[in-house]
């Protein structure tokens, strides 16, 4: 296979020990003589995945004994509306920060269950950076989302509020250190920093639930998918296969310090070259950069055609920005190697000098 620098915003690159473990399991699972998508899901050798999966989840994050770890379905958008389903009292009121697309998601979700005020916004300067934090108090909980992976925004910090702490981290979850301990639920999709699509995991803080006064479906319900250890119903097989392999990797790879040293080294080599080339500007302001999507743009669009033959020359996949941007995003998940950057700074370099 040609060598690609896969730059994909989501679903993410993945380790090649993780797509050739996946390869196997589907040809034949744990000597079962069966494939993983042919398997029962009740069976003992799939369970003991489950329950590596959810293990290392809390081994990864250090989680305390009051949480639980849940691999659902229905991606982060589910998420946006399942949330505040479980933990959002009748009568009750949420705060939500607004820093993008997928923040304005979870809020419009949100609003179909309950009383909702958006209490920072960066919707004005185009979301080009992450709003000043008010103080938070008397709310049922404040939710944000920790990575703007279409804006290439970041928080640089765990918010402080005198409320629950509820935070979508599709895309950054176990990129660098944080306390998740400080939080009291985290749900992301599998698909941009954890495995292929089809999974979602969820942490929660079991104190969280059985509190709003509401009656819930089964599969909308938290607890009930607690009760049943995450397989209430059949669970996304493949993927959770796949994202537990992934989550061995990062494990393996130092853990949340690992991916932070990795992943530091990626952006600072990245945005080092975004501030220094003449061609481009990025879309963030610096104090707001997110270390796994930069978003940047050329200075003279008229150059547009000539940057594109050159990267894509180079091998380099998936840099076009989200229609909503424009320009272009560089998408540097934990499973991007240093390499693909240097390629990628080797390229806007080259490209400066034929055209600067
Ligand atoms: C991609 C993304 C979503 C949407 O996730 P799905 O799993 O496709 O529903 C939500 N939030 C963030 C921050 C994302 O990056």
């Amino acid at each position: 296979m040609k060598k690609v620098h896969n730059f994909s915003a989501g679903p993410c690159i993945l380790p090649s020990s993780v797509i050739e473990g996946s390869a196997d399991a589907i040809r034949e699972f744990d000597g079962m003589g069966l494939s993983l998508i042919e398997i029962s899901h009740r069976s003992k050798n799939f369970e003991r995945v489950m329950d590596e999966a959810r293990q290392l989840v809390k081994d990864i994050l250090n989680l305390e004994d009051r949480y639980e770890v849940l691999f659902l379905q229905g991606g982060a958008t589910l998420g946006f509306y399942m949330v505040p389903l479980n933990i959002l009292k009748e009568g009750g009121k949420a705060a939500y920060a607004n820093t993008g697309v997928w923040a304005s998601g979870a809020i419009k979700e949100a609003k179909l269950v309950g009383n909702i005020d958006v209490i920072t916004d960066s919707s004005a300067s185009n979301h080009n950076h992450i709003p000043e934090m008010p103080s938070v108090d008397g709310y049922d909980y404040f939710h944000y989302t920790s990575n703007n992976t279409i804006f290439g925004t970041q928080y640089q910090y765990t918010p402080k509020v005198n409320v629950p702490l509820v935070c979508d981290m599709s895309s950054d979850i176990f990129s660098k250190e944080f306390n998740a301990n400080d939080f009291s639920l985290i749900y992301a999709g599998a698909q941009k920093n954890m495995g292929p699509a089809g999974a979602t995991l969820y942490i929660i803080d079991k104190e969280m639930l059985g509190k709003t006064g509401r009656k819930l479906p089964t599969y909308l319900d938290l607890a009930s998918h607690i009760s049943k250890d995450s397989m209430a119903n059949t669970p996304p097989v493949f993927s959770v296969y796949a994202s537990m392999l992934m989550l061995r990797w990062i494990k393996e790879n130092g853990g949340l310090k690992g991916m932070e040293i990795h992943n530091r080294a990626k952006q600072e080599l990245f945005y080092a070259e975004l501030d220094r080339n003449s061609m481009f500007h990025g879309h963030s302001v610096p104090e707001s950069r997110s270390w796994m999507n930069p978003t940047f743009r050329l200075n003279n669009e008229e150059h547009a055609a000539a940057f594109d033959a050159m990267w894509k020359e180079a091998g380099i996949s998936g840099i076009a920005g989200h229609r909503s941007v424009g320009g272009y995003r560089a998408s540097m998940y934990n499973a991007l190697p240093l390499e693909s950057v240097q390629v990628l700074v080797d390229v806007m370099k080259e490209f400066e000098r034929k055209n600067g």
